[in-house]
């Protein structure tokens, strides 16, 4: 039994064929899916859609990319984290990849809606979900300065000393398909260092297919391939991956796991 740990389901590539989507995750053992919000106006898509089946989950968040959509406030956080079946924060953090001609200082309004998700993580006490491109430096030094939170780095890309610096404040590693495209060596090289008990695994559909599906549309049911590449790295069986990465998920997002 697997799980997606990060993935967009409200995306028209996917949320158009709804059913077929959560078929092929019932044939591909695919028992959980987290379902990422990237804006404030999607989240009530993003959590209808997690209600509307018992093995999906929601979070509440606005992705660092998007601009000219409504600024969370703390209190728009706080709220969506009260809504059954949200059991995380973001998707944010940092990404001066798309910064353009802007510099580093221009991107302070990234930094302040990052420490806002911040902030309403450690209020609700839910883990983020971060996400970090060409930013990786001012995502660990907000994330020291601010204290106190934990989360997962997702779809990661970064060296082996981003990876250290991530695990030592605590924070979960997770590996997308990116893991099996055949440039990845680097990625690969970190996947090896990183302990099996801070991994997870996730698509991020609709993009970023795995191979042998490179190129498509993505999605929750294509997560056993970024398994099978993880097991292969670490020498160790597709089951005891698929079934360390669900329990570090439920370990994590501990709000999936009904207290007994
Ligand atoms: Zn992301
Ligand atoms: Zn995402």
């Amino acid at each position: 039994m697997f799980v997606d740990s990060h993935c967009h389901l409200s995306f028209p590539e996917l949320s158009s064929r709804l059913p077929e989507v959560l078929a092929a995750m019932q044939t591909a053992q695919v028992h959980q899916a987290l379902c990422i919000c990237t804006t404030l106006e999607e989240f009530e898509t993003v959590h209808a859609i997690a209600q509307s089946d018992d093995r999906l989950w929601a979070t509440i968040g606005v992705h660092p990319d998007n601009e000219g959509v409504r600024e969370p406030e703390l209190d728009d956080l706080l709220a969506g984290a009260q809504h059954p079946r949200v059991v995380g924060i973001g998707e944010t953090g940092l990404d001066y990849y798309r910064q353009g001609e802007r510099t580093v200082a221009d991107m302070a309004w990234q930094r302040e809606r990052f420490r806002t998700h911040i902030h309403a993580a450690r209020q609700t006490d839910l883990p983020l979900v971060i996400h970090t491109r060409s930013a990786s430096a001012d995502t660990l030094a907000i994330l020291k300065e601010e204290g106190e939170a934990r989360g997962v780095f997702h779809c990661f890309t970064e060296t082996r000393e981003v990876a250290r610096a991530a695990l030592d404040m605590g924070f979960y590693i997770s590996f997308s398909g990116i893991l099996t495209f055949r440039n990845a060596e680097d990625l690969r090289e970190v996947a090896r260092l990183v302990p099996m008990d801070r991994c997870l695994i996730e698509t991020d559909s609709p993009y970023l297919a795995p191979v042998p599906y490179r190129g498509k549309t993505n999605s929750p049911a294509y997560v056993p391939h970024v398994a099978r590449q993880l097991a292969e790295l670490k020498g160790l069986s597709v089951e005891a991956v698929a079934d360390v990465t669900t329990r570090n998920f439920e370990q994590l997002f501990s709000k999936t796991t009904p207290l007994v």
